[in-house]
């Protein structure tokens, strides 16, 4: 279960409404009943809920079964698709290990409604499934031109350019550390920031194989592609 309290060996954290009806009303957990929570920067602990009422509730925190992991050095930028898919975007990079989710609008994005609280929300649910211990940093929406404008130093920005479908072009041949991967939207770059991409030293263009993939098929194969090559 992810909470949003410190953690630590006798802490007592008091559950939210939605947390304890999941818990005491989905779940039928009773006090004494034991349970993995983290939070995103203190690890992983067994705690025992100490108090179980249909709105309200406690757990104690016992002891630390796995220390805080941190996640590669990664970043996802992504221009939003529609709602559905966008979600499929944020879950799947939470499962494939990404810090920082950065949605951005391009010239041809054509949903640039991007809740953040929700992503938010996705973020918490994707974790709690897959073990991750972490949880990813989530962005407003900036436009694309604002983000490579601030881009920082020695880290390498990934663009999956679908008019390399098919090229060689690959991670293998960046250098390893901090990077991003930049993932278009459905009608993919417009020619001027393609001109702009390619004049950035900061650039590395792959191919991500020979077909056209939709934009969150692209991202899950990015973000397996880094892993593959300069992940841990
Ligand atoms: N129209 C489809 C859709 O609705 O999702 C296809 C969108 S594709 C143009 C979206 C983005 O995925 C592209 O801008 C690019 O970043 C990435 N992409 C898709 N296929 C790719 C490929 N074979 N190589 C590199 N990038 C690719």
């Amino acid at each position: 279960l992810c909470l949003d309290q410190p953690l630590g060996a006798g802490q007592s954290v008091l559950l939210a409404e939605a947390q304890a009806h999941y818990l005491f009303g989905v779940m039928r957990l009773t006090e004494g009943a034991r349970l993995l929570v983290f939070n995103g920067c203190d690890g992983e602990w067994l705690a025992e809920v100490s108090e179980a009422r249909r709105k309200r509730g406690a757990l104690t925190c016992l002891e630390q079964v796995r220390s805080q992991q941190m996640p590669p050095d990664l970043w996802l930028i992504f221009a939003p698709v529609k709602k559905a898919r966008t979600d499929v975007i944020v879950e799947k990079a939470v499962e494939l290990g990404a810090a920082r989710l950065m949605p951005v609008l391009t010239d041809y994005t054509n949903s640039e409604r991007f809740r953040r609280d929700k992503a938010e929300a996705h973020v918490r649910e994707a974790a709690e499934q897959c073990g991750a211990l972490w949880l990813p940093q989530v962005e407003d929406a900036q436009p694309l031109s604002r983000l490579l404008q601030g881009w920082p130093e020695g880290r390498t920005l990934f663009w999956a350019d679908e008019s390399r479908a098919g090229a060689r072009d690959s991670f293998a041949s960046a250098p390893d550390g901090p990077a991003g991967i930049l993932i278009g939207p459905e009608g993919g770059f417009s020619p001027a920031e393609r001109g702009r991409l390619t004049e950035l030293p900061f650039v590395h263009p792959v191919s991500l194989g020979p077909r056209i993939l939709r934009a969150e098929t692209a991202a899950i194969a990015a973000l397996t592609l880094w892993q593959a090559t300069h992940g841990d």
